[in-house]
């Protein structure tokens, strides 16, 4: 097996939102996206004082993609068209296809208002191929406990979509591919699986790491050359976001919460929003 090495580290930049601390590594001006994976927003870690507006992510519409939402620490309230509602804590995950449309608002629960605490939150953005792009929206909220947590050299690989030996993640990925994050105790060292010819994404939430013996930097993305695994050694407790898929290989034409193939489809996403054919919450 040939391990893959580093290519490039790319950082991320910071970009807050109000109080909220954002740091986005793509799309950053050397890696527009890393095909199929569009976009990473990583919020915190900070703490919340108590009697705080919580996060600012009130309704607004999503066509084309799915975002899948790491609540690593604090918690996360979610509404959407759908009909769908959760509060997911700590540990947990949401994903969500947007598919045809719809709208949600990605908020703090009453109590985390109430009482603040601790948030760290990673939302990233996958793109679905043309076939998918009007789907119909669907939504998983997964706790903690949903989430297989695989001992794995001195490290836990938390697995939420894909295989991993005899282990299957609790979600069916319509890409079918490996999202997961893990946690490295000191010294920990292992090897993930990096299937030739999918890409691989790699994000340093925290901690110090070596990747084929190159040490790399918290708070960048790691794009790696081609090869069929990742060699990874922690020299300091770490996590990271750890996912990879087969490219799509189509034109991307973003605008703002839409993600589509061609201009006339954002057109018709943005006609359809105002006609109020994503519903309403
Ligand atoms: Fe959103």
């Amino acid at each position: 097996m040939t391990s893959r090495t580093v290519r490039a580290q790319h950082p991320s930049h910071r970009d807050d939102i109000g109080d909220l601390v954002t740091r986005r590594p793509v799309p950053g001006p050397r890696l527009p996206h890393l095909d199929p994976f569009l976009f990473l927003n990583h919020h915190g870690p900070q703490t919340y004082p108590p009697n705080n507006r919580g996060l600012p992510f009130g309704p607004h519409p999503h066509r084309g993609f799915e975002t899948v939402t790491f609540i690593l620490e604090g918690e996360l309230s979610h509404l959407d068209s759908g009909g769908h509602e959760s509060i997911i804590h700590a540990g947990g995950v949401q994903w969500m296809t947007a598919g045809s449309g719809l709208v949600h608002a990605e908020l703090s629960p009453a109590s985390f208002k109430q009482s603040g605490g601790p948030l760290e939150i990673l939302q990233l953005w996958v793109n679905l191929p043309s076939r998918l792009k009007m789907t119909a929206p669907a939504y998983t909220g997964l706790q903690r406990q949903d989430i297989p947590a695989i001992p794995l050299g001195g490290a836990t690989l938390n697995l939420i979509a894909g295989h991993h030996e005899n282990h299957k993640g609790p979600v069916d990925w319509l890409l079918g591919g490996f999202m997961s994050t893990v946690d490295f105790e000191p010294g920990a060292s292992l090897t993930l699986p990096a299937p030739a010819g999918e890409a691989v994404f790699l994000y340093v939430v925290g901690g110090e790491l070596k990747i084929g013996g190159e040490p790399v930097k918290p708070h960048h993305l790691i794009e790696l050359n081609e090869g069929e695994g990742v060699q990874i050694e922690a020299t300091s407790a770490a996590t990271i976001l750890y996912g990879h898929a087969e490219p799509l290989r189509e034109p991307i034409v973003a605008h703002g919460p839409f993600v589509m193939n061609t201009r006339e489809e954002i057109v018709q996403a943005i006609t359809d929003y105002n006609a109020g054919k994503f519903g309403a919450l």
